[in-house]
């Protein structure tokens, strides 16, 4: 049986699988800087054999092809490959080597894992039809998002795929387990960047200024009416302001006040009209007040929709390898994520690796000094991808 041929497998790739996670969370690069990893990939692809395209500098594609007889379906397998600007602050054998950038999304396990999945699929070809894509994809982390240059580039293209399968670390979840949500999963997210722009001058003579101050307070309170009263309830928006920077003094009213902020949503329409909303209310307020404003929205990636019935069947798959109780449930993450850029123009499953071990410490989240992933995970990541590819290859 397939199952037991992956399981099997599996274990036998294990410290492998371990080994070149590690070499890469030592050896870690920032988007579009993935020069190194890249070659790192391509390296372990000679050494199975398997031919590959570049696409978007450092992405690598690369196909493995069932030998049994098959409808000729193709299934993408995707992992990214790039690092945080974030000092590493664990005392481990494995941690970074290159000071102020650091695998903290765990990027690292999500290409170690895929590479064992290529390996894992390359010794079983024999026993599957259909062909697998593995994507191996530069700059997760930041804009434009690396998935809309290879989908430019045409990564679901030649062959096409039916479906994209890609998983993610969760801290939130015990290693040996994983989620799974069908439907919207993750938001769209956007970046907002004003200045608002008054008339600065002695803070004991406001009727010869224009304090830019008080109006950023308006039109901060105001904003959130977007969220407020004309957002749909039904459907999820955030709007935050992490940035609000008035440099003036006590008795100084500053020229201008600068903020920064995201807004985040999971629906493309309300999100267009969003930003027209808030760029009209931020303009309208401001200049009723006497002062101008600069409202820049920089558009991130789209939201991230799992389609039900392939993250049903591919739960089900997960249930069938795991087992039920080791197959959960997510809840709507507002957090954004590339892959989004797949689902919107084909049928996507992003699901959650559990990374957690509070027995050893293993907690923090992504995007911290603290993170790390429990390396028991590999047990599972390679090969629940392998058999999630070849049961929705039909096999
Ligand atoms: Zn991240
Ligand atoms: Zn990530």
């Amino acid at each position: 049986m397939i199952k037991e041929q992956i399981q099997q497998l599996s274990k036998d790739i294990f410290d492998d699988v371990v080994a070149n996670r590690r070499h890469l969370h030592s050896h870690p690069e920032l988007s579009f800087e993935e020069t190194k990893t890249s070659a790192f990939i391509a390296g372990k692809l000679d050494a199975l054999g398997l031919k590959y395209e570049r696409m978007a500098d450092n992405g690598l594609v690369a196909l493995i092809k069932g030998e049994k007889p098959s409808d000729n379906r193709v299934l993408a397998l995707r992992a990214d490959m790039d690092a945080l600007p974030i000092t590493e602050a664990n005392n481990v054998p494995y941690k970074s080597q290159n000071v102020g950038v650091m695998h903290a999304c765990g990027h690292d396990a999500h290409t170690s894992s895929l590479l064992g999945t290529a390996k894992i699929l390359t010794d079983l070809k024999s026993h599957f039809g259909g062909t697998v894509k593995l994507i191996f994809q530069p700059a997760e982390e930041k804009l434009p998002g690396g998935a809309s240059l290879m989908i430019k580039e045409g990564v679901l293209e030649n062959p096409k795929p039916q479906a994209v399968l890609g998983q993610h670390v969760m801290p939130l979840i015990d290693a040996g387990k994983v989620g799974f949500r069908a439907g919207k999963y993750m938001a769209s997210t956007d970046e907002i960047y004003v200045t608002v722009r008054g008339k600065g001058g002695h803070g004991a003579q406001p009727q010869q200024n224009i304090d830019p101050v008080i109006i950023t307070a308006h039109m901060l309170t105001a904003l959130q009416q977007v969220v407020s009263r004309f957002a749909d309830p039904k459907s999820p928006s955030v709007l935050s302001f992490g940035k609000v920077i008035a440099n003036g003094a006590t008795n100084v009213i500053p020229n201008e006040v600068y903020l920064e902020g995201t807004f985040r949503t999971m629906d493309e329409k309300w999100r267009a009209d969003a930003h027209i909303k808030m760029k009209k209310m931020a303009e309208g307020l401001v200049e009723s007040m006497g002062g101008t404003v600069d409202f820049n929205i920089m558009k991130g990636y789209p939201f991230l929709i799992n389609e039900e019935k392939l993250t049903m069947a591919t739960r089900s798959h997960a249930e069938d390898y795991l087992g039920k109780e080791n197959v959960l449930d997510l809840d709507i993450w507002m957090a954004a994520e590339d892959f989004a850029y797949y689902s919107q123009v084909a049928d996507s499953c992003f699901y959650r690796l559990g990374t957690r071990n509070e027995s050893r410490g293993i907690t923090s989240s992504v995007h911290t000094p603290t993170f790390d992933v429990d390396e028991d995970a590999f047990k599972i990541s390679s090969g629940l991808m392998a058999y999630l590819a070849v049961k929705q290859l039909g096999n």
